[in-house]
């Protein structure tokens, strides 16, 4: 699709004012009525992609647009089961977060309806007496309506169970798969700082550098992309699902447009209702590491819904060490040292991580 931007004007931005409107978004009468894409389409568009974890430009591109036309789905709205490509909205986030309450393991609450929460549509039928065809109509609904009358709060069992899974480990990288993302491609460059350099050279440079950090700790390292290959995050994200990996760690770099912005941070599963427990303790283990060895600033761990870390299903953090766009910070992906201190710190961050766990089993004798 075209990327629907400011200044845009018609049809599809008709559809934009529907949709944000919808969702109970403001936007100013005069842009509603002759179909402009002015400040507070744009306001508005923002104040979304806050609320739904997608990185803010103010931008409608198809991330943007496959969200909006997720959250436009209510439980009821259309019968859900198992297909390919499957189906999204956050009426599957409902229905995961109603099973989970209920006892039924559909996964994380990540609005996909998968294999898991297809299995739990199953069990969840069979168990009450339903036929255990995993498809969501009407029926079902109402059988999982009645079966929750109090309201839906509190962590939903899959937190619970990730807390439970951190408590099992051996609390070393031995023997651990660790899947390893260089972001972007050849045909994404990604950012490109004031210099040249290309956002996806130096996540390339960064990640080569933390695979072997990782092998020489024994770890079991997988990078989900060759240096001249662009694969989109989904097929990365089914990469890392299928060689099994224990976590992951997807690298990138930050990019603002004023060139004083600076500093480090780290981004985990979260947006709408639930968040990756295992994940945002991976991130600040990962942020205090970084910020520690290279001195930058801490711009902190923060929910993000992007793909890599959405349709994973392991715990998995998206690491930006520093602002390409910043002149000084660019300067320091050219520096060994600086790519070595990341690497190192970003394995000692993973190497914490599985020795929690391994606390965690003790504790429980
Ligand atoms: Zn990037």
């Amino acid at each position: 699709m075209q990327t629907i931007r400011r200044g845009d004007r018609g049809d599809a931005v008709r559809d934009v004012h529907a949709r944000l409107l919808a969702l109970g978004f403001h936007i100013e009468a005069p842009e509603v009525d002759d179909h402009s894409y002015g400040g507070s389409t744009e306001g508005a568009i923002r104040a979304f992609q806050q609320e739904r974890g997608l990185l803010v430009d103010g931008l409608v591109g198809p991330e943007t647009w496959e969200e909006l036309v997720e959250a436009g789905f209510a439980l009821g709205d259309r019968v859900l089961y198992l297909r390919r490509p499957s189906i999204r909205g956050d009426d599957v986030r409902a229905l995961q977060r109603r099973l989970n309450i209920l006892g039924f393991d559909p996964g994380r609450e990540d609005g996909i309806f998968g294999d898991q929460t297809a299995q739990a549509v199953r069990d969840f039928q069979r168990n009450v007496g339903l036929r255990s065809d995993g498809i969501v109509g009407p029926i079902t609904l109402q059988a999982l309506d009645r079966l929750l009358a109090a309201p839906v709060t509190g962590p939903g069992r899959a937190a619970v169970r990730e807390t439970e899974a951190m408590r099992v480990g051996s609390g070393s990288l031995h023997g651990r798969t660790v899947a390893v993302d260089p972001g972007h491609g050849p045909d994404d460059p990604g950012a490109i700082g004031p210099a040249g350099t290309r956002e996806a050279d130096a996540a390339y440079r960064l990640a080569e550098a933390l695979l072997v950090e990782l092998q020489l700790r024994g770890s079991d390292p997988r990078l989900l992309r060759a240096a001249g290959e662009d694969p989109d995050a989904s097929e990365r994200a089914a990469r890392a699902n299928r060689a099994g990996a224990d976590v992951l760690v997807s690298m990138h770099l930050n990019s603002h447009e004023d060139p004083a912005a600076e500093g480090s941070s780290a981004y985990y599963f979260g947006g709408v209702g639930a968040s990756s427990v295992a994940g945002a303790t991976l991130a600040e283990f990962v942020q205090d590491e970084l910020t520690a060895s290279t001195g930058l600033r801490d711009g902190r761990t923060h929910p993000k819904s992007f793909p890599i870390l959405r349709e994973t299903r392991m715990p998995a953090v998206q690491i930006e060490p520093c602002f390409i766009t910043n002149p000084k910070e660019e300067q320091l992906l050219s520096e060994d040292a600086f790519i070595r201190d990341v690497a190192v710190a970003t394995a000692t961050a993973l190497e914490r991580y599985f020795a929690g766990q391994a606390a965690g089993a003790g504790r429980q004798g």
